[in-house]
């Protein structure tokens, strides 16, 4: 198989981070005789360094053509950095809204996984994470509350703000099928998470959902009202395969399960829409502290590109092969300074890049 992957390496530990995801991923290509072509493009702090904005139209068009991206991370120090003198659009971060909304991204997929052998990183109770978890939040990304018309006016002598929330059924229907499809290829349930006890959209999205779930019958479709799902993921987090849910209560929930892990070098996500295409980029930032040492931890962007062979290319095997490998270099001992803990070796970027492709 021939891919082409525009690659987006960005600032702070990002292109430390990219270049041990392109080193596993051109391991697995030669393990399987697939050829992976890589464009690399700038976006965020390098292209408003480079021309002046972040994201040129050119960088746009390579992304726009290719089969799917790899993204770093983007950004720097709010406070010194010299690219938050800038006005808010054309700062780095309006480089990776605007090319999310170009590229049509309006679903945020995002795992949080505790690996067994990281799970003292784990605030939760040891009893309640036997054998680690593995769950999926699908967020959307483009509607909900925080697309809505909103204002602040003065309404009898005081000022009262609306935020306007909507959702139209193909909106709901869209991210409902990518989640199914996203849960056949996992453990074939589907939490739904919505307020139907209180709001429109909300018993909208409910309905939508469970005429989705009729084209998927091998998935088990549940529904949970939000404040217990949030309860939920600190009572029992293992109970959960995929979650679906609209923008604010996903953007809410995927941080609170993303901090049940505690291990914020190790998730990945990617954001998709109706055809394979897609984005995929470490749940991380970039990171400033650390960039340039060879500290930082690449397996939150090794695991997204595993995502990306999963999700956009159906490689199922060669996503799974990325993973074990990981597993295994953990259960070796091997750790960077984030995960590190008592008895195990510390190792660098990219001495972690070479670990994982040794275990391929
Ligand atoms: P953003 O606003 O882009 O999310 P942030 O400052 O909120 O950025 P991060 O950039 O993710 O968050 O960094 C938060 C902390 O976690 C920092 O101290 C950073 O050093 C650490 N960190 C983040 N990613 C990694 C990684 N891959 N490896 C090691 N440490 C990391
Ligand atoms: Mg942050």
């Amino acid at each position: 198989m021939e891919k082409n992957i525009a690659v987006i390496k960005g600032d702070g530990i990002g292109p430390e981070i990219v270049e041990e995801a392109m080193k596993v991923l051109d391991a697995v290509a030669n393990k399987y005789s697939h050829k992976f072509n890589y464009t690399q493009i700038l976006m965020g702090g390098a292209s408003i360094d480079a021309h002046g904005v972040p994201l040129t139209d050119e960088a746009l068009e390579i992304a726009k053509n290719s089969d799917s991206v790899l993204l770093g991370s983007i950004g720097g120090d709010t406070t010194t950095s010299p690219w938050y003198k800038l006005e808010p659009n054309l700062r780095p971060e309006a480089g990776l809204l605007k090319i999310r909304k170009e590229l049509g991204l309006f679903a945020n997929l995002r795992p949080a996984v505790l690996y067994d052998e990281l799970k003292g990183a784990c605030p939760l109770k040891e009893e309640l994470t036997e054998g680690g978890f593995d769950m999926m939040i699908m967020r959307e990304l483009t509607g909900g509350l925080y697309f809505g018309k909103r204002s602040t006016k003065e309404e009898n002598g005081e000022l009262v703000a609306h935020d306007a929330m909507s959702y139209s059924e193909t909106e709901i229907r869209r991210i409902a099928k990518r989640a199914f499809d996203i849960a056949m290829k996992r453990n074939k349930k589907v939490t739904s998470v919505d307020k139907a006890n209180v709001i429109d959209t909300s018993r909208l999205w409910r309905k939508v959902v469970s005429e989705v779930a009729k084209d998927y019958p091998e998935v088990t479709l549940e529904h949970m009202l939000v404040d217990n799902c949030a309860m939920q993921l600190v009572k029992d987090p293992k109970q959960f395969d995929v979650i679906l849910t609209e923008n604010m209560f996903g953007d809410i929930l995927s941080d609170e399960a993303s901090m049940v892990t505690g291990s914020i070098g190790m998730l990945s996500s990617a954001s998709l829409r109706e055809d394979k295409f897609g984005m995929y980029e470490p749940s991380h930032g970039s990171a400033p502290d650390i960039a340039g040492k060879n500290i930082a931890n690449p397996i939150a962007t090794i695991l997204s590109a595993a995502m990306m062979l999963r999700y956009s290319f159906d490689l199922d095997q060669e996503a799974k092969d990325i993973e074990e490998a990981i597993e295994k270099v953990l259960k070796q001992g091997y750790r960077t300074a984030d995960i590190m803990s008592e008895n195990k070796t510390i190792v660098g970027t990219k001495e972690m890049g070479d670990l994982i492709v040794a275990n391929l």
